[in-house]
């Protein structure tokens, strides 16, 4: 693996590696990496002839009361994973190489952005598309990977690329999570034991809420407060958002029954300790009414509820 700091010299060797026909797979991160970064990697490395992994902390998507000083951060440690993942280019460049004078021109991503992290981070959006279109004009990759583990942040990328014409591919790669179900952050670091128990509640509100609507409900409202009801029993998780949203859009979904043999997309945010953590999961919306919603049917054990039957007649 090479290590690259500079812009140039980036473009230099991976100019003549296009050049010969090779593919290129980006991976962006901002360090500190886990599993969730490595299988970005993994799946780069699978797919394309150059892997190119990039650690930038960038400034422009913290806001003022931010984390950006205290960001964790272990280049060495980042190093031999990168290694281990088979990354063929790492990009660390400093911030002055990235943002040599104050940034006047910014991208930003209206509609999909706007609402969740957009609401909570009014700059933080534009920070992350501006960001993303230098890498990708730095890099001229083929495939660039991004985690649904920050779901609203991939819509965003995808909507800059297809807007703006960007001749990349964006995959989207699916969240890599504990045993206990919490999604590897880096931000988890910052968690102490008693508030990393706690953060397990993000995934098990996500849960009660897909299995809610396994069960027929078709009420957004209702999905919400579900989410939010399992959140409110955890005293150290202090809810920001719980939503119910179309994939796509990421628009608040209020009826679920448009949305019979599709999927539905739960998010939700909560500040725990320190750290304001993200998560979301897919959730398929059954094609016809299979049955009463009843509270009975949150039942966790995987067993059926007892009021399911098939649906029919
Ligand atoms: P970050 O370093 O947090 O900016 O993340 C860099 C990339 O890794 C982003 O595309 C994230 O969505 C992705 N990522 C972060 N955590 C996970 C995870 N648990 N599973 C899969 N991808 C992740």
């Amino acid at each position: 693996m090479e290590e690259i700091t500079q812009i140039a010299a980036l473009r230099k060797v991976l100019d003549s590696r296009r050049a010969s026909g090779a593919t290129i797979g980006l991976v962006p991160t901002m360090g500190y990496l886990h599993e969730g970064h490595i299988s970005l990697m993994a799946r780069a490395r699978s797919e394309c002839d150059v892997v190119v992994a990039t650690i930038f902390v960038n400034p422009l998507q913290f806001g003022p009361s931010e984390d950006l000083s205290s960001y964790p951060r272990d280049l060495e440690r980042d190093r031999q994973l990168a290694v281990g993942a088979g990354v063929d280019f790492l990009f660390v460049p400093e911030v002055t190489e990235m943002y040599p004078q104050a940034v006047v021109t910014t991208v930003s991503v209206s509609g999909v952005s706007e609402e969740m992290e957009g609401a909570t981070r009014p700059t933080h959006f534009s920070g992350v598309a501006t960001v993303v279109a230098k890498i990708l004009n730095i890099v001229g990759a083929t495939r660039a990977y991004f985690g649904e583990k920050d779901f609203q942040q991939l819509a965003v990328v995808k909507r800059m690329v297809s807007d703006l014409s960007f001749p990349v591919e964006v995959v989207g790669c699916e969240t890599i999570r504990e045993p206990d179900g919490l999604a590897l952050s880096s931000r988890n670091a910052y968690l102490s034991e008693i508030e990393r128990q706690s953060a397990t509640v993000l995934k098990r509100a996500l849960d009660t809420g897909a299995k809610a609507i396994a069960s027929g409900e078709r009420n957004g409202n209702a999905i919400r407060q579900l989410m939010s009801d399992v959140v409110a029993k955890e005293p150290l998780v202090s809810l920001d958002y719980a939503q119910v949203a179309n994939p796509d859009t990421l628009e608040a979904v209020h009826d679920l029954s448009p949305y019979g043999g599709q999927n539905v997309r739960l998010l939700i945010a909560a500040q725990v300790g320190k750290p304001r953590l993200l998560d979301n999961i897919s959730a398929a919306v059954p094609l016809s009414e299979p049955h009463l919603y009843t509270a009975d049917s949150l039942k966790t054990d995987g067993s059926p509820p007892s009021s399911f039957s098939s649906g029919g007649d």
